[in-house]
């Protein structure tokens, strides 16, 4: 998967002060609570993202008098997220104490004047935070404002609809963002093909990427499903079939099709092919891609993640 997480000494943070900033959650986090900057915020280029988390930091601990940022994490509008306090220690940006204990704080840079608009990338930084949250914190699944349950104009309205929206991912490629898209909650013995027909326009593969469902495609009662909004033009690119599709047994022209898009891209580790089964070939020609795309580690892993899946555009069959 390849989320881009920058650590704390990957942004420059400074130590924070104890015994204060080392504070625990003192019980199970409920879920995230959403945040923006709330101030003027004007975008700029991604090589000054750090050095802004930083002065938000200094801010923080020198201007507020605080142990530490007081976020959790922190996203900016390219979609990067950088680790503030982090899943182990306690935010301090939710209102109150046990606001802070209940939930994580994620915030957006993102501005009550400025930059009001999240980016599409900035969506998708966002609901990364929020699931990684989720997956390692771990977390409820309650994705709610810091207005919840405090008196405070943030998120903003941009994120406050987002949020009632779901905090969908955005629907790559049409300009109409996540703007119209609703919630469906799953019945008892409902699939996902089911529930595309009751929406006429959406396919059910469009509602797996909107929810981020990998194959092979479970959902659960009570799930609260986004329904994308119906979009007049067909998608063009496959969605992200998740990243357990890709594994020895796989046999699909999707593959193959993802495969000849690798070769245009110039990161062939093909001998034969590319073919409709998954292959050692494919993950290392997918390797190739991530870190031509700036992934390293286990971001490069060769195994498709959603961000570099959708810039590398597969064509629809
Ligand atoms: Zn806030
Ligand atoms: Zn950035």
């Amino acid at each position: 998967m390849d989320m881009d997480l920058v650590s704390r000494s990957g942004w420059g943070a400074r130590a924070f002060r104890t015994p204060a900033g080392a504070t625990p959650y003192g019980r199970a986090r409920l879920g995230v609570k959403v945040h923006y900057l709330g101030t003027a915020y004007s975008d700029r280029p991604h090589d000054g993202c750090p050095g802004y988390v930083r002065s938000l930091q200094a801010q923080h601990m020198d201007g507020n008098g605080w142990s530490d940022i007081a976020y959790s994490f922190v996203v900016c509008t390219h979609g990067t997220v950088y680790e503030g306090r982090g899943l182990e220690r306690r935010n301090a940006a939710n209102g109150n104490t046990s606001l802070n204990d209940a939930h994580y704080a994620v915030c957006a840079l993102l501005g009550a004047s400025g930059l009001t608009e999240p980016p599409d990338a900035q969506l998708h930084g966002m609901r990364d935070a929020i699931e990684h949250c989720r997956g390692e914190g771990p977390a409820g699944d309650e994705i709610a404002r810091h207005a919840d349950g405090f008196a405070t104009a943030c998120p903003g309205p941009a994120l406050t609809s987002w949020v009632r929206a779901g905090a969908p991912r955005p629907s790559g490629g049409g300009s109409g963002g996540s703007g119209g898209s609703t919630t469906h909650t799953v019945r008892a013995g409902e699939t996902l093909s089911g529930i595309a027909t009751a929406y006429p326009g959406v396919t059910w593969q469009q509602i797996a990427q909107a929810n981020r469902i990998p194959a092979p495609y479970t959902i659960h009662p009570g799930q609260r499903l986004t329904i994308p909004a119906q979009r007049s033009a067909p998608v063009s690119h496959e969605p992200f079939p998740g990243a357990s599709f890709f594994r020895v047994g796989t046999d699909s022209p999707i593959i193959t099709r993802m495969g000849r898009r690798l070769v245009e891209e110039g990161c062939s580790h093909y001998r034969v092919g590319p073919g409709p089964r998954w292959s050692e070939a494919d993950r290392r020609s997918y390797a190739a891609w991530q870190r031509k795309l700036g992934f390293t580690g286990a971001d490069a892993d060769g195994i498709p993640g959603r961000t570099s899946w959708d810039r590398l555009r597969v064509p629809r069959g």
